[in-house]
């Protein structure tokens, strides 16, 4: 069976990310992007009143102005001259107080032109029947009315496109002929177009034949174009100049290709005045935004981001304080008191836990080293009282239990010490074998118990003949004992010999079977000689000269 993985543990820091994202970069981007809806629509309500107003303000100038020029034609028209001479310098009066007409000229009730002057002062060659098919010079023979032309370019004067503003002659009810002002379009349209276009608002003028009598820049259409279906539903939309309407959003009339909004306005002479804003610039102010609204977010996350940064250093800074307070304990030492002070208010519970852990430890490692120390005082104190009956059952088994002399076992341990002491620092070493006289008979006479206690007063009396305190009496066996004497030469070692026979007499240990009547002893001596090889050849020598003391009638010395 497959196991599952194993879950990785939560983090504390992505959950504070989590929360950060959610609490402070979402709400942010949200507020953000409202905002930036928000001054979306403002911003393009403000286009559209902007677009209309233009707009409306834009026909009504251009109105106002075309009608000042057709007023100018009117009036020269009700007070024309007969005489033809007086009447060519009135067409030169004409253009001179309307500088923005370029020329003018007269026509005769058949069309044909009569006199020409241009804006220049040049009196133009009269053309006949040149003009007796046109819109305006019917409007005024047959209905006697001053006429707007749409724009035309006639070539019999100059190529310029041009709008004809035209009044009829009439004298009594007498139809006499037509006056016809011509005004170059791009003079009286400019300015308006210029300055509009400084506020990013594209000036169109269609005539009433739907032909562009002005064009801004940034249109695709031409002057003179016909702007066909496109310039038809626009003139469908047209609102009258003193009511306010809706743009529309269009595609196809820039060059650049993008979107525009689309205001029309039907001015009174019929045409139709277009303004149209591109889509584009309603972005423009909103990318500022955008870019302060990114701005915004970037110093958001940097905040976040710092703040988590923050948030782990302060952790891991506190739980490094924790963490060493734990692993001094387990490295031994005692847990102290924790940096309480340097711990954020949110670990402060911790901390506690750790220190009321460790107070415990610490009373249970002290109750401990308390136990053990106890412990070990007793180990010490029985290990000591062993070592004590060690040595002591060590000294015993050295012992003759009977006369507290050294038994056999000591009496050849100190014999070799004694020699190798002797050997290694030159001093001398004398030896001493003794041996009670007729001791068989003593036990024969009194009994064996006596004769333990005899050997027992015996002993008492040789040890208190031995005055330093090295001397070393030993009970090889029997009633024969051996007395070590350190540093003792041949000649104190008599002394000393002569010295016990004389204790061991003064003891008075009562003896019926010896001649003395008493417990007597013989001294054999022997003292350390150059040519010894070990401690045997002094004994030897002692045991020789005991012989010799007791076949010398006992009781006493001999070497
Ligand atoms: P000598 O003067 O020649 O030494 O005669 P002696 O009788 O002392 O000689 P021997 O060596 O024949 O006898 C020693 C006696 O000492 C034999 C034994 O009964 C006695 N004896 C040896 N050890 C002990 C002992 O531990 N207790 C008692 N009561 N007697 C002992
Ligand atoms: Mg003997
Ligand atoms: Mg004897």
């Amino acid at each position: 069976m497959i196991e599952p993985a194993a879950k990785p543990p939560w983090s504390l820091r992505r959950r504070l990310a989590q929360g950060l994202v959610l609490t402070a970069l979402l709400p942010v981007l949200l507020f953000g992007a409202a905002l930036l809806l928000s001054q979306w629509q403002r911003n393009r309500e403000d286009l559209l009143l902007r677009l209309d107003a233009n707009a409306r303000l834009s026909a009504s100038v251009i109105d106002d102005f075309l009608d000042a020029q057709l007023a100018g034609v009117r009036l020269l028209a009700d007070r024309m001259s007969e005489d033809p001479a007086v009447r060519s310098e009135e067409l030169a009066r004409l253009l001179y107080v309307y500088p923005a007409m370029l020329r003018a000229l007269q026509v005769d009730a058949h069309g044909d032109v009569v006199a020409v002057r241009d804006a220049r002062g040049r009196t133009l060659l009269p053309i006949a029947g040149l003009v007796s098919d046109e819109d305006w010079f019917n409007a005024a023979r047959s209905q006697y009315r001053p006429y707007v032309s749409d724009v035309y370019q006639r070539r019999a004067y100059g190529s310029e496109a041009v709008v004809g503003v035209s009044a009829p002659l009439v004298r009594g009810r007498r139809f006499e002929g037509a006056l016809q002002a011509e005004i170059p379009v791009q003079g009286f349209v400019r300015l308006s177009a210029e300055s509009l276009a400084r506020r990013n608002l594209e000036l169109l003028l269609l005539d009433r034949a739907g032909r562009v009598v002005y064009a801004g820049d940034r249109l695709r259409l031409a002057l003179l174009e016909d702007a066909g279906a496109a310039g038809e539903a626009i003139r469908r939309t047209a609102v009258e100049p003193d009511r306010a309407g809706h743009a529309t959003l269009r595609e196809g009339l820039l060059r650049d290709g993008d979107k525009a909004y689309v205001q029309a306005v039907a001015m009174r002479n019929g045409w139709t005045l277009v303004l149209v804003a591109p889509h584009g610039q309603l972005l423009a102010p909103i990318l500022s935004r955008m870019l302060l609204l990114a701005a915004l977010v970037a110093a958001t996350l940097l905040g976040v981001l710092w703040a988590l940064w923050r948030q782990r250093q302060l952790l891991r800074k506190s739980m490094g304080y924790l963490l060493a307070s734990l692993r001094g304990y387990a490295l031994g030492g005692r847990l102290g008191p924790t940096q309480a002070d340097t711990l954020p208010e949110e670990l402060q519970p911790l901390a506690a836990g750790i220190g009321e852990l460790g107070a415990r430890m610490n009373a249970a490692f002290d109750e401990l080293q308390q136990v053990l120390d106890e412990r070990e005082n007793v180990i010490a104190a029985r290990t000591d009282s062993l070592r004590r009956a060690v040595a002591e059952l060590d000294r015993l088994s050295r012992t003759d239990a009977m006369t507290g002399s050294l038994n056999y076992r000591g009496f050849v341990e100190a014999g070799e010490r004694l020699w190798e002491e002797a050997a290694g620092s030159g001093k001398p070493l004398a030896v001493l074998a003794l041996d009670i006289d007729h001791f068989k008979l003593y036990n024969d006479l009194y009994g064996h118990a006596e004769g333990d206690s005899a050997l027992r007063r015996f002993a008492g009396a040789v040890r208190s003949a031995l005055l330093h305190s090295d001397d070393v009496l030993a009970r090889p066996g029997g009633e024969e004992f051996i007395v070590f004497l350190p540093a003792t030469t041949h000649e104190q070692a008599m002394h000393v010999g002569r010295r016990v026979c004389q204790r061991v007499r003064d003891a008075d240990i009562v003896h019926a079977g010896s001649l003395k009547g008493r417990l007597t002893v013989s001294v054999g001596v022997a003292a350390l000689e150059p040519g010894d090889a070990e401690i045997e050849d002094i004994l030897k020598r002692a045991d020789a000269a005991l012989y010799r003391a007791k076949a010398a009638g006992r009781d006493g010395i001999s070497d």
